[in-house]
C-alpha cells in the first residue's frame, strides 16, 4: 500500500475551528464518544464470534485507556473488529466527517441551545486534540494494518503500519487549550462519569496503594466499571438489598430511599431502568441527586427535563433507552412521539407501584407518607393522568396523626361537617403550634382538622376542591369557629352607622399598621374571645399561591387584609362600647389578645404585651 494523502470530504472549508468554537462547553464528551466506538467495535467482534463468522480466538475484549501526561498523549485501545483501509476511507474520511459537516450545517443557528449530548462520534476528538492518529487492524483474513493521521486541517495521511494485533488504537495529542485532558485525575473523573456502567471492562492503568509515603501502582488493573448495572438484570433475580446497594453506588451521600421501581419495556420502545423514591423532606430541596439518563449503558446526562414529567424529576435512579432522541434541542423533546410514550409509561409505572404498596402494605405506606406526600401532591397538581390514579391512594393526615383516603375521610366527617347548603366543609390547619387555639375550638365542636403543611398544599387544596364534588376546604383560623361551617343563618348584631364608624375608628387606631382591616360587629357568644382576627380563606390562599409562584400575582402585591370581628356578646366589649371606647388600655389589651392568638404578635417583644396586660389588670 502506498502512502496516501487526501482531503477529507467536508463541505465547510475548515470545520475544525468551527467545532472547537461551538462546542466549547462540552469538550469532555469526546472521551465518551471514543470509548463508545471502542465498545461498539468490541461488541461487533463478540457478535461475529457468536454467529460463527469469525472462528479464531477473540481473546479479551476490554477497552484500555492510557495517558502519557508528559507527552500529552491519550490513547483509546480496543480489541474489536478494527478497520480495513477501505473502511477507514469510508467511515472516517467520507462518512464521519461529512455527517458532522451536515450536522453543523443543520444546527448552526441553535448550536448554543442544543444539548451537548449528540453523537458527534470520532470527530469530537478534534475538540481537544491538534493531532489524531488511528492505527487499526481489521479482523478480516489477510487484512493489513492501517495508520491514519490528521493534524486538524482537513488533510489526512494514510498508510500501512506494523500493528500486529487486531483492533484499533486512537491516539490524541491534546492541544494546549485543553491541557486538563492530559491530567490523570480529570480523565479518571470523566471515565467514572461516562463509563461506569459500560458493558465491557474499561481499564485505566493500575490500582494504586499507599506505600512509603506516596501512592504507587499495584499490579492490579484499575477497572472503572466495576459496579454492575443492576437495571439490565431481571427483577426476579434481585433482592431488595441489591437495589439498596446499587442506590448507594449511584448516590454515595444519599439517604436510603423509600421504594424502588424496576422499569423494563421492549415494545413500542426500549427502556430499562430503576427509579427510587427518595425521602423528600418538607421543602423543595435542591435536587442534587438526579435521575441519570443512559443510552445502552453509556451515561448521557442527568438532565431529564422534558423527558419525564416535572414531578418525576424528584425521583432518583437511572433510565436507559436508545429511543430518546438526543440530537434535538430540549424544546423539541416534549413534542416527540416516543418521548411522550416513554414519559406516559413511566408515569403509569410510578402510579402502579404506589397503588400496589398502598393496597398490600398499607401501614408501610402510611409510615412513609410524610416523605412521599410532597412528591405525590406535586404530581397530582401538575399531571392530570397521575392525579386520576392517585385520587385512590392519596392520603389525608389529620392533626391527630391519623391517615385517611380521600373517600374514607369524606365518609368520616360528612355527618358533622356538612353546612346548611349541603356542602361538605373540610377543615385544615397549616401549623399545629401556631393554630392550636383554633384547632382546639374546632375539635370542641366535634369537627376534625386536617394537617396540610407542605409547600404545595395551597395548590393541593384548590385541586381537591375541583376534584371532590360538593366539597370546600377552609383553614381553621379563617373565621370564628361557628362561622367555619355555617349550619343555620345567624342573627347579626345591628349597629347604627355612627356606632359602626366609631367602632371601626377605635379599633383601627390600635391595630398594627401596614395591613387592611374590615372591622365588623358579631355575636360570638358570651364566653368567647372579645375580638377575633381572621384572614378570609380565599384571600390568604391567593397570597400563598402567588408566594410559591402560581400566577395570581395581583393578590400577592396587595397588602394583607384581615377581618376583625368584635364580639358584641362579650361583657368586656359591652363595657368598652358603653364607655365610648375611652378605655384605651382595655381596647389595646383585647386587640393584643386577638393578635397573639392569631400569630400576628410574633415579631413584637412579648414583654410589651405583658406590661400592658398587667397595667390593665390593676
Ligand atoms: P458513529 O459511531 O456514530 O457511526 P463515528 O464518527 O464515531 O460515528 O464513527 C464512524 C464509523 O467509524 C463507525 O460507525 C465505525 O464503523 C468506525 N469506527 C469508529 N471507531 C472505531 C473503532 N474503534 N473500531 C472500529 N471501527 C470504528
Amino acid at each position: 500500500m502506498e502512502q496516501n494523502k487526501g482531503k477529507i470530504g467536508v463541505t465547510t472549508e475548515n470545520i475544525f475551528p468551527v467545532i472547537k468554537q461551538f462546542l466549547y462547553s462540552d469538550h469532555e464528551i469526546f472521551l465518551r464518544e471514543l470509548v463508545a466506538n471502542a465498545v461498539d467495535a468490541s461488541r461487533k467482534m463478540e457478535a461475529l464470534a457468536a454467529s460463527g463468522e469469525c472462528t479464531s480466538e477473540i481473546g479479551s475484549l476490554r477497552v484500555e485507556i492510557e495517558l502519557d501526561e508528559k507527552k500529552k498523549e491519550l490513547r483509546i485501545i480496543d480489541h474489536g473488529i478494527g478497520m480495513t483501509e477501505e473502511e477507514v476511507d469510508k467511515y472516517i474520511n467520507q462518512i464521519a466527517f461529512s455527517s458532522a459537516g451536515e450536522f453543523l450545517e443543520k444546527y448552526k443557528d441553535q448550536l448554543g441551545s442544543i444539548i451537548g449530548h449528540f453523537g458527534l462520534g470520532f470527530y469530537s476528538a478534534f475538540m481537544v486534540a491538534d493531532h489524531v492518529t488511528i492505527e487499526t487492524l481489521s479482523w478480516k483474513e489477510g487484512a493489513t494494518a492501517v495508520k491514519w493521521t490528521c493534524d486538524g486541517s482537513p488533510e489526512y495521511e494514510m498508510g500501512r503500519c506494523d500493528k500486529a494485533d487486531r483492533g484499533t488504537v486512537i491516539t490524541l495529542h491534546i492541544d494546549k487549550d485543553n491541557k486538563e485532558f492530559a491530567e490523570k485525575g480529570r480523565i479518571k473523573g470523566l471515565l467514572e462519569k461516562y463509563c461506569k456502567f459500560m458493558p465491557l471492562p474499561i481499564v485505566f492503568g493500575k490500582q494504586q496503594e499507599w506505600k512509603d509515603g506516596k501512592y504507587v501502582d499495584t499490579d492490579k488493573d484499575l477497572v472503572i466499571n466495576s459496579v454492575e448495572p443492576l437495571w439490565v438484570k431481571k427483577p426476579a433475580d434481585l433482592k431488595d438489598e441489591d437495589y439498596k446497594t446499587f442506590y448507594r453506588a449511584l448516590y454515595p451521600m444519599g439517604e436510603e430511599p423509600l421504594f424502588h421501581i424496576h422499569l423494563n419495556v421492549d415494545y413500542p420502545f426500549h427502556l430499562t431502568g430503576i427509579l427510587y423514591f427518595p425521602k423528600i423532606k418538607d421543602q423543595m430541596e435542591v435536587r442534587k441527586d438526579k435521575i441519570q439518563l443512559y443510552c445502552n449503558q453509556m451515561y448521557v446526562t442527568d438532565n431529564v427535563e422534558n423527558i419525564v414529567p416535572d414531578f418525576l424529576t424528584l425521583l432518583h435512579g437511572v433510565i436507559d433507552s436508545p429511543d430518546i432522541p438526543l440530537n434535538v434541542s430540549r424544546s423539541y423533546l416534549q413534542a416527540d412521539a416516543s418521548v411522550k410514550k416513554i414519559s406516559g409509561y413511566i408515569t403509569k409505572k410510578v402510579a402502579d407501584r404506589l397503588e400496589d404498596i398502598f393496597k398490600k402494605q398499607r401501614s408501610e405506606f402510611e409510615e412513609k407518607w410524610d416523605n412521599l406526600k410532597l412528591f405525590l401532591e406535586y404530581g397530582m397538581i401538575t399531571d392530570e393522568k397521575f392525579c386520576e390514579r392517585a385520587m385512590k391512594f392519596c392520603l389525608l393526615k389529620n392533626t391527630d396523626g391519623k391517615y385517611f383516603t380521600i373517600d374514607d375521610y369524606k365518609t368520616a366527617v360528612s355527618a358533622a361537617q356538612t353546612d346548611k347548603d349541603g356542602k361538605l366543609v373540610l377543615l385544615y390547619a397549616s401549623n399545629v403550634d401556631e393554630q392550636y387555639p383554633y384547632i382546639d375550638a374546632a375539635k370542641a365542636m366535634g369537627y376534625d382538622v386536617l394537617l396540610l403543611d407542605c409547600p404545595v398544599d395551597p395548590h393541593f387544596v384548590g385541586m381537591l376542591e375541583m376534584k371532590v364534588e360538593g366539597c370546600r376546604l377552609v383553614r381553621v383560623d379563617s373565621d370564628s369557629v361557628d362561622n367555619l361551617i355555617v349550619k343555620e343563618e345567624k342573627i347579626k348584631p345591628e349597629l347604627s352607622e355612627d356606632a359602626r364608624k366609631a367602632m371601626e375608628e377605635a379599633f383601627k387606631a390600635v391595630l398594627p399598621e401596614g395591613n387592611e382591616y374590615v372591622v365588623a360587629a358579631g355575636n360570638l357568644g358570651a364566653g368567647a374571645a372579645p375580638v377575633l382576627i381572621t384572614q378570609a380563606e380565599f384571600m390568604r390562599r391567593y397570597r400563598e399561591m402567588s408566594a410559591i409562584g402560581g400566577g395570581m400575582n395581583f393578590y400577592g402585591s396587595l397588602p394583607a387584609s384581615y377581618n376583625v370581628t368584635v364580639n358584641m356578646e362579650s361583657p368586656v366589649v359591652a363595657s368598652l362600647v358603653g364607655g365610648g371606647y375611652e378605655d384605651k388600655d382595655t381596647l389595646r389589651q383585647i386587640v393584643d389578645l386577638a393578635l397573639l392568638s392569631c400569630g400576628m404578635l410574633k415579631g413584637k417583644p412579648l414583654s410589651d404585651f405583658i406590661a400592658r396586660t398587667i397595667k390593665g389588670l390593676k
